[in-house]
């Protein structure tokens, strides 16, 4: 079946990167068409808004999104076109793999880790205000509702891709009533998988922004309120190479919009510079999420054989490859 997939190219090297993802899903075998859909400042200098609606309505159409990284300039007022889109879209789940590469050095192997991050709640609700002249507080929100969608999907999703263990991670001891909500409604929904994980279970957040540290080979999925999944999600891309390197993709109920973690770097736009491997990962989940695996497993091959080699990589990889030379290895690789 075809599908039809919104691309929004972006600001700085978005362009760049999003040519590359063209070129590489053109030499697979799938059924896709790009619908183009223009945001950020470009867009804000003709439109007099970074997000027109047609953007939304393009994407509520299809379903499916992928973008390159909006610039938000400081100081004009504009809000984040990042933050606006979750919002619009009820993007309630940030989805971070982290993934072991050939080509990349770290000091950790085989790491294979998904995160799901709560996109809404918790203390990122913005419910904040001053108390007098001395003081503020900062509302921490968890409820029911959005605490059981986000575990179903890690649930169902990790369950779909043959994950065997699942973990919760919290401060439940602390804060007992907003973190013990999450841990319980995880437990709950769990009870619906009992047979299909072999370990589902929680840790304390501390501890286990140290395991990650130590002993990250022993995890496989997270599951976290916002904060704590916004903070672990790039120590996991730390683990793997940076956020230079590190997918991702929000998603909600029916609506999946993928985009690489790192932004517009505006210095090396239109310079055959930027690395669009970020952006070729969160495609290549993209075409995997629209039934495509083994399409999705021939292009992460044939992006590990490009990374292989250090004539085929981008510079920031110690490589000597332009973001053009990188595509096309993968390419011929595929
Ligand atoms: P950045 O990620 O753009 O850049 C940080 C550093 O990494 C820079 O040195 C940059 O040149 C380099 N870099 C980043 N991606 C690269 C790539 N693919 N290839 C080679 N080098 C790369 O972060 P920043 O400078 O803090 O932000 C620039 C703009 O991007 C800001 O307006 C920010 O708001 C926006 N941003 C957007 C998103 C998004 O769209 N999701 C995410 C983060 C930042």
């Amino acid at each position: 079946m075809a599908h039809t997939v919104t691309l929004i190219p972006g600001d700085g090297i978005g362009p760049d990167l999003t040519d590359s993802v063209k070129r590489v899903i053109g030499a697979l075998d799938v059924d896709i068409e790009w619908e183009i859909a223009e945001a950020g400042e470009t867009v804000m200098e003709k439109e007099g808004t970074p997000l027109p609606e047609s953007v939304l309505e393009s994407i509520r159409k299809n379903k499916v999104a992928i973008k390159g990284p909006l610039t938000t300039p400081v100081g004009t007022g504009f809000r984040s076109v990042n933050v606006a889109l979750r919002k619009e879209l009820d993007l309630y789940a940030n989805v971070r793999p982290s993934l072991s590469l050939p080509g990349i050095e770290t000091p950790y192997k085989n790491i294979d880790i998904v995160l799901y991050r709560e996109n809404t709640e918790d203390l990122y609700a913005g419910v904040e205000h001053t108390v007098g002249k001395h003081a503020a507080e900062s509302i921490k929100i968890i409820t029911r509702e959005g605490t059981e969608r986000i575990c179903r999907m890690a649930f169902e999703q990790s369950k779909a891709e043959g994950r065997k263990h699942i973990t919760v991670v919290h401060k439940a001891n602390i804060m007992k009533y907003t973190d013990g909500l999450f841990r319980d409604v995880f437990y709950e929904v769990a009870k619906d998988y009992e047979n299909d994980f072999e370990e589902i279970d929680d840790r304390i957040v501390d501890n286990m922004a140290m395991q990650l540290v130590m002993k990250p080979n022993l995890y496989d999925v997270l599951v976290c309120p916002n904060l704590y999944g916004d903070i672990l999600s790039d120590l996991l891309a730390g683990l793997t190479g940076g956020l230079g390197v590190a997918p991702g993709a929000n998603i909600g109920d029916g609506l999946a919009l993928f985009e690489p973690v790192h932004g517009s770097a505006p210095k090396y736009a239109g310079q055959n510079r930027a690395n669009p491997l970020a952006t070729l990962l969160s495609a290549k989940n993209m075409i995997d999420y629209l039934g495509y695996s083994d399409e999705a497993e021939r292009m992460q091959r044939g992006i590990e054989a490009a990374l292989s080699k250090p004539e085929t990589r981008t510079k920031d990889l110690g490589g000597s490859a332009g973001t053009k030379e990188f595509t096309e290895a993968i390419v011929s690789n595929l």
